[in-house]
Parts: structure tokens; sequence; C-alpha cells
């Protein structure tokens, strides 16, 4: 097992990037489509617009959404976005089909809020909500409806990495603690849980290019290669620091290297529990609660049954 220290696994990461970044040339694709991608990388507000609705879903095809929409309409002007109706936006097709895992009522209003954010605190001008410290523009992007800490976090991290922004200050710039990178942060043993505070400690003494770095990073790991099931630690760029190749990975078990029951036995093996709570008239309350005291104890105690009777199975 390896005995890498943080500071040289957190290199490691560092440098995994910078050896396989596919952006070291033509830069990275965010969206499928290449004029979808073009219109992002060039107009600011179309980067924003698909960077607030990336909230769950195929994030390739949502970033297609702005061009779609510019398509559609002959524009993408917020002066003429913020005025839409919420329920009219949900219904055009573009956002009624969106891949997203967010409703498309959350999309429309998503897009008019950010619209009127940049209209009526910014002057139009969606360069000024990136303006400042990293605290400072947390709070900007935080002020659109539906963009909380993560999204904010991603939206300046890869301003940093592929746009140039440099804020004034680092502020409390983090990495965007999804899933992927929570699970690669906890597999290499960096932290126990991957929480603002424990991240914030882990990463104090980095520069703001390196949590951006570490961000996309782990995210790309975390996807993959160090997955929750079968993960590919034999070409994982961490398996020669990381303390937990090929090993269990988190508290619960869930993680690289955990076994797991079968989904078929563990949908069999679930006890079943029915309590009836239709009570005759006349029945007072006392005599209510010990009916249903005794039909939940009877039910614990087939279930108690049922494991022992499983456990003794050949
Ligand atoms: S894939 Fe394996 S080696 Fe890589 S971070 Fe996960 S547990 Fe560690």
């Amino acid at each position: 097992m390896s005995s890498s220290s943080p500071r040289q696994i957190l290199d490691a990461i560092i440098d995994s990037w910078w050896g396989s970044r596919p952006q070291a040339t033509s830069g990275p694709s965010f969206a499928s489509d290449p004029e979808a991608d073009k219109l992002v990388k060039e107009n600011l507000f179309a980067f924003l617009l698909a960077a607030s609705i990336d909230r769950g879903g195929n994030a390739f095809a949502l970033w297609n959404i702005p061009y779609r929409l510019k398509q559609e309409w002959g524009h993408l002007d917020p002066d003429r976005i913020q005025v839409l109706a919420p329920e009219v936006l949900a219904a055009d097709p573009v956002i009624a089909h969106a891949p997203s895992q967010i409703s498309r009522y959350q999309l429309a209003n998503t897009i008019i809020s950010l619209a009127q954010v940049v209209q009526t605190q910014y002057g139009g001008s969606p360069e000024r909500m990136l303006e400042g410290s990293v605290s400072d523009i947390m709070d900007s992007v935080q002020r659109v409806f539906g963009i909380g800490p993560n999204i904010a976090r991603m939206i300046i991290i890869q301003r940093i990495l592929y746009f140039g922004l440099e804020p004034e200050r680092r502020g409390r710039l983090l990495p965007k603690l999804d899933v992927h990178v929570q699970r690669v942060l906890g597999c290499a043993g960096l932290v126990s849980a991957a929480t603002d505070e424990s991240v914030g400690q882990l990463l104090a003494d980095r520069s703001m290019r390196d949590v951006a770095v570490i961000d996309q990073a782990c995210w790309d790991i975390g996807r993959r290669y160090c997955r929750p099931n079968n993960p590919k630690c034999e070409q994982c760029p961490l398996a020669h620091c990381c303390p937990k190749i090929g090993v269990a990975s988190s508290e619960n078990g869930r993680g690289p290297g955990a076994e797991r029951e079968p989904r078929q036995a563990r949908k069999r093996n679930r006890p079943t529990f029915v309590i009836t709570t239709c009570l005759p008239p006349g029945v007072t309350p006392e005599e209510a609660r010990k009916r249903c005291v005794d039909a939940l104890a009877a039910a614990l105690a087939e279930a108690r049954a049922r494991r022992s009777d499983d456990g003794a199975s050949p």
C-alpha cells in the first residue's frame, strides 16, 4: 500500500491533468454540436446560460441549448429574454425537450433570471458579473435563480482555466464538489468526507489555478477510472500513490473495491411491512396507538425470523 503524503497525491492529481488534458491544442469541448461549442466559447452570455442550466443531465447536450435558442429566436439578447414569461419559455420545444434532470420550469426560470440579473444589475454586460475577487464573482452569479455554490465554482474554474479569468483574490474558491470529485478525494485518502471545510483545509495553501486543475482532474479521474463499481485502478493515473487502490474506498462501503450484494438479491431480501391503520369506530387513541405498536413489533419479529432463516440457508 502506498505511503504517499497528501501533498504528493495532490501533485499527482495536478500532473495527471497537465499530462493528459485534451485542450492542449484545440481547447475543451463544452457542447456536442460544434456550432454550439463555438457560440459558448465566443459569447459570455451564452456560456453563462449553458453553465447555469448544467445541473444534472446530458451536459454536452445541455450546452447546445444557447445555440438552439439563438437559431429559433434569431437572437440571444438578454434584454429580450428577461421579459419572457416562464411558462412560455418552459413550453418552448428546446426547453421542454432538454435532456435535464431539473424541470423545464426551473430551466426557464433560470434563463430568464440570468437575463434579468445581467440587464438590471450589470447594465447588460455579463462581463461585469465576473469582475472582482472570487467572493465577488460567487456572489454575482449566485444572484441568478438556481445557481448555487457548486455551479458558481464551476463557472469560475472554467473561466480561469480556459478563458484567462484572473480574479483579484482567491477568496473561497473550492472545487465543485460533485460525486466524481468527492469520490476521488475520498478514495485517494485526502479527506474522510469531502465537505467545504475539509477540502478547504486540504487546499488552503494551493493557488487558484491549482484548485481549478484539481477540480478538473478529479472530475476526469472519477468519470473515467474511479467508478463506484469496477474501478479501473490499473489504468488510473493515481495508481502509484493512491492508498486505497483496489480496496473499499468509503466509510459506508460504497465505492471502488466494496463488495455489493447483487441488485436482485437486495430486492428479494428486502423485508415488506404491511400495517393496517384503519380502525373500527369507537376505538380510543390509546387503543389505536397500542395496536400500531403491536403491529410494528410483529412485523419486526417476522423480519428478524426471515433474516435468520436466510442466514441458515446454504
Ligand atoms: S481508481 Fe483506484 S487507484 Fe484510482 S483513485 Fe480510485 S481507488 Fe485510487
